[in-house]
């Protein structure tokens, strides 16, 4: 990566990340939620959560577990509208391995599925045209674009708060809150903005002369699932003309009438959930994603530069690949042991705060154990009969950094693991839930911030766990749970 960092892009939009995510659904595992529950959080145990993810679908993919799913919710869940004859032949590849073909978000969650999108017939259903659209026309809402929160107000004697400060159009303004402030501005975002109000470590917050409201770790334990992206693979010729295709303004043409083609998805083929001998228990617990997913890295340099690869990687590894059809299988590290940062440079609202994510930087490189063993699955996928028919080629290049290893032995494979791993920009955890007891715990229970009356974080700060998968599901979890959450707090007896 350039200057050893990666990016860590998040949606500045109407339905946040939503509005330009990649749109696969993951509800995540069972024990995830179970996990969450043990630290002390009644109600966040996966018995407590399956009726929210249930009720918030409405799931039209195909060969879905349908006891596990639900019509008639808000969030539309369908199969992406467009796949090609390689998603049918890996999954026979995983089959010949002893993988079944499953409904990731359903009973079963080790083995290979159609990625489940939250499209909607063919085209993007953020989640503000999910939730704003139907409610904009109410009259106790207000949306008001292109606003920047810049600080909570909280009362220094009652510890209470009471609004927000934001700037629109380059002046300031206040937002009074009748009743209590909810933030959801994303686990970046959430925590600069607690930080910025006084909410954080007082050791992080005096020397910035931000007076300290209530001291809690605020930024700490930042998680984020990252993906091995180097093994790539190319197609023989004849699959060009599905490529070519592609580029056509028919293509367009069929989108927008349709919602048909290839312009519907965003090339995710299939994904595998599978466990390495990592995990020593012997439950059905996937430590690894395998995403496998068409022609992302061979579309030319600037779709590269997000990624903030270097010149010479992105020379020596991707540019032979421009142009010709191929796919990637990515590894995605499910259940980071390593924690990193969100801090403040200073207390300019408007300067973006120091985000380390200290990836794989755990004491006994269990993260990078995990990726290596997760590498050799996914060789082993290339080792069948049924990959062999694809006739796809292993990309020969070899990464520049790693040429002192001998290709394709752990040692190079580690190498390249820490030279070819980018985010998946899932940040989480930077305002934990956890009981009073937990000194790194932000929020409690339900959602409210230590130490703070009348404040709540409803979004992926406070997720105290690794999620076995991206993260939206959880997310609009959050949302439905808390939505509950508050609705019992305010109203009580009188909830239908
Ligand atoms: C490129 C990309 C691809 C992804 N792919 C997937 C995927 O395929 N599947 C999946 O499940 N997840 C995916 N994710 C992750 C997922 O989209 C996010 O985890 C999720 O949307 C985060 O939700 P959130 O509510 O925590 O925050 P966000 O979605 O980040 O929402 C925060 C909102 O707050 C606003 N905001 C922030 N700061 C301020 C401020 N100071 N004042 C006013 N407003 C503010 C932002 O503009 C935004 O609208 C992806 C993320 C990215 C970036």
């Amino acid at each position: 990566m350039e200057n050893y960092q990666c990016t860590i892009g998040t949606g500045r939009a109407m339905g946040g990340d939503t509005a330009t995510n990649d749109m696969l659904y993951v509800r995540g595992h069972p024990r995830d939620y179970d996990l969450w529950a043990d630290t002390g959080m009644l109600g966040w145990c996966w018995d407590s959560v399956k009726p929210y993810f249930k009720k918030m679908e409405d799931a039209f993919a195909e060969e879905l577990d349908r006891k596990e799913h639900h019509y008639g919710g808000p969030v539309h869940i369908e199969n992406f509208q467009h796949s090609t004859h390689l998603a049918q032949q890996l999954l026979e590849a995983a089959h010949e391995l002893g993988y079944k073909e499953i409904d990731y978000n359903g009973k079963e969650r080790l083995g290979f599925g159609r990625p489940q999108a939250t499209t909607k017939y063919g085209k993007r259903n953020s989640a503000s045209q999910i939730h704003l659209t139907p409610s904009y026309r109410r009259r106790n809402l207000v949306i008001k674009p292109l606003s920047h929160v810049v600080k909570i107000l909280i009362s220094t004697h009652t510890h209470e708060a009471h609004g927000v400060v934001y700037l629109h159009e380059g002046h300031l303004f206040v937002a009074k809150s009748s009743k209590e402030v909810i933030l959801a501005a994303g686990a970046i975002n959430s925590a600069q903005l607690l930080l910025l109000s006084g909410i954080g470590p007082k050791e992080d917050l005096l020397p910035l002369n931000i007076p300290v409201v209530s001291d809690l770790k605020v930024g700490h334990n930042l998680k984020d699932h990252i993906a091995f992206v180097g093994l790539n693979f190319v197609l023989p010729q004849q699959h060009t003309k599905e490529h070519l295709e592609c580029e056509g303004q028919n293509e367009m043409v069929k989108y927008l009438k349709s919602g048909k083609g290839p312009l519907t998805t965003t090339g995710a083929e299939l994904i595998g959930f599978l466990k390495t001998g990592m995990l020593k228990d012997k439950l059905d617990y996937p430590d690894i994603e395998l995403l496998v997913t068409r022609n992302i890295y061979n579309q030319g340099h600037q779709h590269l530069q997000h990624l903030h690869i270097t010149e010479e990687t992105y020379n020596a590894v991707f540019q032979p690949l421009e142009e010709k059809e191929g796919f990637t299988i990515q590894v995605v590290l499910l259940h980071p042991k390593s924690k990193g940062y969100v801090k403040l440079h200073d207390e300019d609202p408007l300067h973006p705060p120091i985000i380390n994510p200290m990836y794989l930087s755990d004491e006994d490189d269990e993260d990078l154990e995990t990726l290596l063993a997760g590498i050799h699955l996914a060789i082993k996928l290339t080792d069948t009969e049924s990959f062999k028919k694809l006739g796809a080629a292993f990309d020969p290049h070899q990464i520049p950094e790693c040429h002192q290893h001998i290709k394709h032995e752990d040692a190079y494979w580690k190498c390249a693991i820490r030279h070819l791993s980018i985010s998946l920009r899932h940040p989480s955890g930077t305002a934990r839930m956890g009981p009073d007891t937990d000194h790194t715990a932000v929020v409690d229970k339900d959602l409210r911030v230590y130490g703070v009356h009348k404040l709540r974080v409803a979004d992926a700060s406070v997720i105290p766990v690794s999620i076995s998968g991206s993260l939206t599901a959880a997310e609009y979890l959050i949302g439905e749970h808390g939505a509950d959450i508050i609705k019992t707090d305010w109203l009580g007896d009188k909830m239908i």
